[in-house]
């Protein structure tokens, strides 16, 4: 049955979200700018540039290893995906290898790999050698943390690897694994051309659970074709019951004009934007009731070591420098991001010649750090804190984000963010609308005539 926590349900602005329509889906920010603000003027050599200049804070790396490859596509995704055989060519390896050798002569030779993420498609395709092969070639340019704050993470897709696969892994040095599930309801894996049935992930968890991964987060999407209260009810019980450490729970953003793939899915088979709302309301409440706590934006992780866990890892990865490889990754360093060329062609067309695949990016204002951080308080805290972010960055925040306050004060986000001095605190419904909310912080995205 499904179900809301009474306190919420019952909020004012709740019911007022539940009576109208929610906006168009907008951005998200996992981190600010996006890269849809970058510039194409900002190419390789001021990256490289920014690299050098990185080493002076000497933070430890993070890296995310993108890895375009899809046997078939899913008709929600919202990454830019290869499908074909199923496999990942050499040649893309290659052209890693190449990527990691240019980005490497930037930087300081003691700086460690703290954080590994291999993702952006199916890593799993990798044939077992290929992912021995690739930890080789990173371990021969970038010395691998071996301690405790090593985080090496490998999206696991539960139709392409098996128990055999996951010890593979363990043995390569990866200690914590996300597994997208969607869905287990079968008419809405079909209608997303995505069969997984359950019996694949099992088997899985309680593998990671043996091997001692250290944490394992399940991927739920919430906003579906054909989902309901119902089956989203009962679809996250069977979650619940799989105990994972953390789960994610994503809401679906129906945008066919830039995901082709979504064209697949009638508008009439999704659920209404009031519907979604109530499913996440109750998947919420039925997580928290279970024993899980929300973290911040779409994580989730269990009471106790699980949660800690989580904290600890996040506090880690603030500290270090984001480096992006392969095919439209994104680098963030303190004062600068970029992201490769989005295109197979291009990416590999710059790493042939000899040259780092930046095809764009940005050199980073204090104001641009200055938001970021706002928008990172938001996702995090739900709390915008005006004095922390004076002590922060040594500025007067209030001063700097006036018009952008003015906003979040205004009707257009009533019963969303409340002020209360010098905090701005999300109310319960806005905890729903925190892209609309980050969005206002976003100086590259005014509304129209609009100051920030
Ligand atoms: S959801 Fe995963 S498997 Fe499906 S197309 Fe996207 S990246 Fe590939």
């Amino acid at each position: 049955m499904p179900f809301s926590a009474p306190a919420e349900r019952d909020h004012p602005a709740h019911q007022a979200m539940i009576r109208h329509p929610l906006p168009a889906a907008g951005p998200t920010y996992d981190d600010y700018p996006r890269p849809e603000a970058f510039g194409d003027e900002f190419g390789a050599e001021a990256f490289g540039a920014a690299l050098a200049a990185s080493n002076t804070g000497g933070r430890p790396l993070s890296m995310d290893l993108a890895l375009p490859y899809c046997r078939q596509g899913c008709w929600h995704c919202e990454r830019r995906v290869i499908t074909g055989d199923g496999q990942v060519p050499d040649a893309y390896l290659a052209r890693l290898d190449r990527e990691m050798v240019l980005l490497r002569q930037w930087l300081d030779p003691g700086r460690r790999l703290q954080a590994l993420h291999w993702g952006g498609g199916t890593p799993t395709l990798l044939g077992l050698d290929q992912m021995g092969e690739l930890i080789d070639r990173l371990a021969a340019r970038f010395p691998l943390e071996t301690g405790r704050d090593r985080d090496f993470t490998i999206e696991i897709d539960a139709r392409e690897a098996d128990v055999f696969t996951l010890r593979h892994l363990e043995a390569l040095g990866f200690n914590r694994l996300t597994l997208p599930l969607i869905d287990l309801a079968p008419r809405v894996q079909a209608a997303i051309n995505r069969p997984q049935p359950r019996q694949l992930t099992e088997p899985l968890l309680d593998e990671a659970d043996r091997l001692g991964f250290r944490s394992l987060t399940l991927e739920l999407v919430i906003g579906l074709p054909y989902q309901t209260r119902t089956s989203i009810a009962e679809t996250v019980g069977q979650v619940i019951a799989l105990a994972p450490p953390r789960i994610r729970l994503v809401s679906y953003r129906h945008r066919p004009e830039r995901h082709p793939g979504q064209r697949h899915i009638p508008p009439a088979t999704l659920p209404l934007p009031a519907e979604t709302h109530q499913m996440l309301v109750e998947a919420d409440a039925r997580l928290v009731t279970a024993g899980y706590v929300h973290l911040g934006r779409e994580h989730y992780a269990r009471r106790g070591a699980a949660q800690d866990d989580a904290l600890r890892q996040a506090q880690r990865e603030a500290a270090r420098d984001r480096l992006g490889l392969g095919v439209g990754a994104v680098s963030r360093l303190p004062d600068a991001c970029a992201r490769n060329a989005t295109d197979l062609a291009g990416y590999a067309a710059a790493l042939d010649a000899g040259r780092l695949a930046t095809a764009s990016g940005r050199r980073l204002t204090e104001e641009d750090r200055l938001r970021r951080q706002a928008i990172a308080m938001l996702y995090g805290d739900r709390v915008l804190d005006l004095d922390a972010l004076d002590r922060a960055l040594g500025i007067d925040a209030e001063r700097r984000l006036a018009g952008a306050l003015s906003r979040l004060e205004g009707p257009a986000c009533a019963g969303l963010i409340e002020r209360r001095g010098r905090r701005l605190a999300v109310t319960p419904a806005g905890r729903w609308r925190l892209d609309e909310l980050a969005g206002v912080l976003d100086a590259y995205r005014l509304p129209p005539g609009g100051t920030s």
